[in-house]
């Protein structure tokens, strides 16, 4: 039964587990003996919690049996980046200068989480500080992709991505910032949600870049990713970005098709520097669009080409100055020293890495007094310019279609001494991000020649997140299912 159960996914077992066909206990244990089986190669997770995971599951099949379920989630084995504060859990953001840091909260996602009584597996992989496209810099050592072992699953989100891809978990949860939701995803064959800033709460995610960070989903298919948008969308008068606006109802309209659809897609998104098997699969996708009914439009987001750098600018910014509480005193480690000066010179120095303090350099500089409009306002400016042309594009279309990601995932070690390169992987994820938009990574196949997932890009107009499903949901049944990855048995 276990292996079967690792099968199902999300609603599928959602579906046993209020037929009472199969009890929580057994899908986690059958997901901790996953994680013990594989987690080895894949170093999805930093750390498993197995005995809160099965104290979780004991309630909700006891639930269960009063027919007392509380949600679609409860009694799901689900994890999350480790960039979410849980109670009691050491929670690092990939991190050295976080180790050993227990959060006296948890952060407002997981509480959401566990009052739909989902069951908690544990902390997920990712890049420090959220900082990266390949799950590299995490502090904790690199998590690899199911689909080749060689391979990065994508980041910062990797670990989010991968036990997905690996079936360790139902669900998981990532943040975005310039696109770590979406292209792990891709390089992962699951889907993945940035929604737009401001629907989910970031109060307990551990910041940085304000006003770009947004937590999501991953799932296995747009139904689950659905449930869990659901699950953890809202309003928290803690966040004060969050938005009151009301949540949709995201699986009413879920199989509504795309007859009627207007896709745009954006000229400059398909006009070169985009692998040439990538390309294959996005244009397909299109075409089976159109032939759902739905019609292309041609767009276009001049602006788009600035992003990088907008983007290269506005977060480094707001990480300097996120990352300035890391002094020794408040959290983490403290490495040992005689004077005050030294012990935040000491301790920032033994506990980032080389990106995070690659970040804080630039930041500072670009926040520094004469530089400050030459740079960061400027880069705001630009910020604005990528936002009209979106709403421009929304005039005459729903929702834009391109590629998440220049390639598939690449080998381990392939950008690691060019931080440009890696940074080029988001070419086309940032500008949602500085348009705060939502957008969503569904795969379209595998890569002619490497076979390996591909994603297709959606982005839709501010609180669109339903379009963005119900467009991807098209997509996925006309297409069929990836086969399970190959990496791990
Ligand atoms: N890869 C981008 C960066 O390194 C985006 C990361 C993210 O979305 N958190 O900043």
């Amino acid at each position: 039964m276990s292996a079967s159960i690792l099968e199902l996914d999300l609603r599928a077992l959602s579906g046993a587990l209020a037929a009472r066909e199969v009890s929580s206990r057994e899908a986690t244990a059958a997901a901790l003996e996953r994680i013990r089986a594989t987690d080895g190669q894949v170093g999805a997770f930093l750390r498993v919690t197995a005995e809160q995971a099965r104290a979780a599951a004991a309630a909700a099949d006891e639930r269960a049996a009063r027919g007392a379920r509380l949600s679609p989630l409860d009694g799901v084995p689900l994890a999350v980046k480790d960039i979410f504060l849980t109670e009691g859990v050491e929670t690092t953001a990939g991190s050295r200068i976080l180790e050993g840091y227990l959060p006296p909260y948890d952060a407002a996602v997981v509480e959401r989480l566990r009052a739909a009584g989902a069951v908690l597996l544990g902390k997920l992989n990712m890049d420090e500080f959220a900082m990266g496209s390949s799950n590299e810099n995490s502090a904790y050592g690199p998590c690899r992709n199911p689909w080749d072992l060689a391979r990065t699953p994508g980041g910062s989100s990797g670990g989010s991505a991968a036990a997905l891809a690996a079936r360790q978990a139902w669900g998981t949860l990532g943040t975005d910032t310039g696109g770590s939701i979406r292209e792990p995803a891709a390089f992962c064959g699951v889907v993945g949600l940035k929604p737009t800033y401001g629907r989910v709460s970031r109060y307990g995610v551990i910041a940085f870049a304000s006003s770009l960070d947004q937590p999501g989903p991953l799932a296995r298919t747009v139904a689950d990713t659905a449930l869990l948008l659901q699950a953890v969308a809202g309003h928290d008068e803690r966040d004060m970005t969050s938005s009151a606006r009301p949540v949709d109802d995201y699986l009413a309209g879920l199989e509504g098709g795309a007859r009627g659809l207007r896709i745009g897609v954006p000229r400059e998104w398909l006009a070169g520097g985009l692998d040439a098997g990538v390309e294959v699969r996005v244009r397909e996708a299109l075409r089976r669009y159109e032939r759902m009914g739905a019609t292309l439009v041609e767009v276009s987001l001049p602006h788009s080409r600035y992003g990088i750098a907008a983007y290269y600018l506005i977060a480094p910014a707001e990480a300097s100055s996120n990352l300035a509480r890391y002094d020794g005193v408040r959290f983490g480690l403290r490495a040992p020293a005689r004077g005050l000066r030294e012990m935040y010179q000491q301790t920032r120095a033994r506990g980032f890495g080389a990106e995070p303090k690659r970040r804080i350099m630039l930041g500072t500089y670009a926040l520094s007094a004469g530089y400050y409009d030459a740079y960061y306002l400027r880069a705001q400016k630009v910020r604005t310019l990528v936002r009209r042309d979106f709403d421009e594009a929304f005039t005459r279309c729903d929702v834009v279609a391109g590629p998440v990601a220049p390639t598939v995932a690449f080998r381990l070690g392939e950008k690691v001494e060019d931080p440009l390169q890696m940074y080029l992987a988001d070419v086309f994820t940032i500008t949602a991000n500085l348009a705060a938009l939502p957008g969503l990574s569904v795969p379209c196949g595998l890569h002619p020649e490497q076979g390996l997932p591909v994603g297709l890009q959606l982005v839709g107009r501010p609180f669109d997140e339903a379009t963005l499903l119900r467009a991807a949901r098209a997509l996925e049944r006309e297409q069929g299912p990836l086969p399970p990855p190959p990496g791990v048995a």
